[in-house]
């Protein structure tokens, strides 16, 4: 083994920059926490080539004098730590004197400041982990931190880098994560000199979120407060039908700074549990403040983890300031205009709460609204002649394979009063018999429990059929198939929809321009922040196509990799197959039942979702025989 050597301060910068340093994103977050430290009130990040080339952060905060600019350059220099005792008390946002000197290691560095009350500016370069000797400057109180080519003498680094609009992304991303809880503090961002946010003082935490994340988001949160046993809670939440698809709209604060914390995570998805579909994600923004004696920020390099004294309070106190504020409001409302929930009743009496009684209510008086509509709709098919304009069915009808069977058009799921119409498919040439059963089951074979499952007999037993699973495979197969051969068939609005977007997202809009008109739709920009949209694939429901471009925008934007457009293809298709499906909890007509068991029969791989969860169980006769214990 070779003998051991201490590592020269240089290389040990350079080690440092590699876990406080990652890309343009975290000098942003470096530097303009520093700028916080120092107090300033106004804050401009000037970014070329989304950091790579130039990062520039003009603060009007209490600025360095020579001494201090000479030493804050050096490695463990800091002005926010005196004794040990201190970091058990951490007040500011940075304590480890690391950042200007991890940067310095891997990029051109530049400070000018002038302290405050001070005539006189200085300056001070470090070049690649060089430094140089100071020098007198012109220059406005407060401080600039110019950080140019960044990596450059990193090549493993850089190669990590993906393009400018991505690293761009990341810095808005990590400007929200400060000026959110900030709003005291003015904060420009300029991306090759154009400008993408202005973000005015004393702007409270909704308007903030209405900048970065649009107006409708901001628009639509309730606000949260609560104050108890050391712990100041704020924030605003989502009510649950405005879940989204991914987790990114979670933002935890404490104490000015923005965390990652698991307990605080279980207590968000605790609070909404039973009132969104497991898979949804809630909206929520929450700043919690605490003594900074009871925590302990310095567990990870770039303190976005802590360690609580009592975890069990942060939990429950997250947790009742959240179910307070849906017992004190009226989500009766909210809900019953959104698209149908799937929470299941065991999730429900599983809840320790009694806000579970108030999901009841929602759903009865969903049930009883959409009972109505139906009573309507099938009250006027009965006074019109049943074969012309037959109703359309929320199956996809625009398969040839299964008009035959829709013709009939019953509303009323009553079997009795269904207008039989059998399917005509088994005339079809080739078909194996052994299928012939499950594709036209006589009436009266099929039924539907639970509102979720369908049961069929089959010529050697029967097929338990998952609903939403199904006809989700089947809309995946049918969406893959035509977007193969060309747009999926889509449908102009009468009147365009406008949905808020941010500047990030519209660019993730105009890079996936391709991909978004072969899935049917047509959006252009509407303004500087939001999208209209002007033509929606058919198969879309109205109330259904709103959340998707919501989710897809949401998944073009979270999308990392460009190699693998495909992947992402196949994933939005599968999105949009599961929003165009039937839920679990929709009540199915006859006819829609039939739909879609022969629907079944005309995809291949039907057994699977594209979730890859089955559709369908099948029980042989054999099988039930073996266990009544007949043979
Ligand atoms: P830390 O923030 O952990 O102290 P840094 O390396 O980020 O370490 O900064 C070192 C020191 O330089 C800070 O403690 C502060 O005294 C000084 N400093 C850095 N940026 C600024 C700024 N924008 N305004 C005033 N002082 C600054
Ligand atoms: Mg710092």
């Amino acid at each position: 083994m070779p003998s051991i050597e201490v590592l020269s301060d240089q290389l040990v910068n350079k080690i440092a920059a590699g876990e406080v340093i990652e890309r343009p994103a975290s000098v942003v977050k470096e530097l303009v926490e520093n700028s916080l430290d120092a107090g300033a009130r106004r804050v401009e990040i000037a970014v070329e080539q989304g950091g790579t080339r130039l990062i520039r952060i003009v603060d009007d905060g209490a600025g360095m004098d020579a001494d201090d600019l000479q030493r804050c350059i050096l490695p463990h220099a800091t002005s926010k730590l005196r004794t040990e005792d201190d970091l058990f008390d951490i007040r500011t946002l940075g304590f480890r004197g690391e950042a200007l000197p991890s940067i310095g290691a891997v990029a051109q560095l530049r400070i000018l400041s002038r302290q405050a009350g001070c005539d006189a500016a200085h300056e001070i370069r470090v070049i690649g982990g060089r430094h140089e000797p100071l020098t007198a400057a012109a220059g406005p109180p407060g401080t600039t931190v110019e950080v140019r080519e960044l990596f450059y003498n990193v090549p493993a680094r850089r190669k990590f880098l993906r393009s400018a609009q991505t690293e761009m992304g990341h810095v808005t991303e990590q400007l929200a994560r400060i000026a959110l809880v900030q709003p005291g503090v003015e904060f420009r961002l300029l991306h090759n000199e154009r400008q993408l946010h202005h973000l005015r003082s004393a702007e409270g935490l909704r308007s903030r979120i209405a900048d970065f994340y649009g107006k409708e988001m901001a628009d639509s949160l309730l606000d949260i407060h609560r104050d108890e046993r050391g712990l100041k809670i704020h924030g605003l939440i989502a009510p649950p039908a405005d879940s989204r698809s991914s987790n990114k709209w979670q933002y935890f604060f404490l104490n000015g700074r923005f965390i990652r914390d698991r307990f605080i995570a279980a207590a968000l998805r605790e609070a909404y549990r039973g009132l969104m579909e497991p898979s949804r994600h809630p909206v929520a923004f929450l700043a919690l403040e605490i003594d900074p004696a009871v925590i302990d920020v310095n567990v990870h390099p770039t303190k976005i983890e802590v360690r609580w004294r009592d975890s069990n309070t942060i939990y429950t106190q997250v947790l009742s300031a959240i179910r307070d504020r849906f017992l004190n409001c009226d989500l009766t409302n909210r809900l019953t205009a959104a698209p149908l929930f799937a929470s299941s009743p065991t999730d429900r009496s599983r809840d320790p709460v009694d806000h579970h009684s108030l999901t009841t209510v929602e759903h009865d008086v969903h049930d009883t609204r959409s009972r109505q509509i139906r009573e309507s709709i099938a009250e006027y098919f009965r006074r019109v002649t049943p074969t012309v304009g037959a109703p359309p069915t929320r199956l996809d009808t625009s398969f040839p394979s299964v008009s035959a069977a829709t013709s009939g058009g019953d509303f009323t799921a009553d079997l009795t009063a269904a207008m039989p119409a059998p399917a005509m498919k088994s005339e079809s040439a080739g078909q194996p018999r052994m299928n012939l059963a499950l594709e036209s089951p006589p009436l009266g074979n099929i039924i539907q429990i639970h509102r979720s499952y369908l049961v069929a007999e089959t010529p050697d037993g029967l097929v338990v059929v998952d609903q939403h699973a199904l006809h989700e495979r089947v809309l995946f197969e049918k969406i893959s198939a035509q977007v193969r051969s060309g747009p999926l068939e889509s449908q102009r609005m009468l009147i365009p929809e406008p949905i808020d977007v941010s500047p990030d997202q519209l660019a993730v809009i105009e890079t996936h321009a391709e991909t978004i008109h072969q899935l049917g739709f047509e959006l252009t920009p509407y303004g500087p922040n939001s999208i209209a949209i002007h033509a929606a694939p058919t198969l879309l429901r109205e109330g259904r196509m709103i959340e998707f471009v919501r989710d897809m925008i949401d998944r073009l934007t979270v999308r990392e990799s460009p190699a693998a457009a495909d992947m992402l293809l196949n994933d939005l298709i599968s999105m949009m197959s599961c929003k165009a499906a039937v839920k679990a909890g929709d009540p199915l007509s006859v006819a829609e039942m039939r739909e879609l068991m022969t629907l079944r029969e005309s995809v291949e791989r039907s057994s699977n979702c594209p979730h890859g969860r089955p559709t369908s169980l099948r029980f042989t006769l054999n099988d039930l025989e073996k266990q009544f214990k007949r043979t």
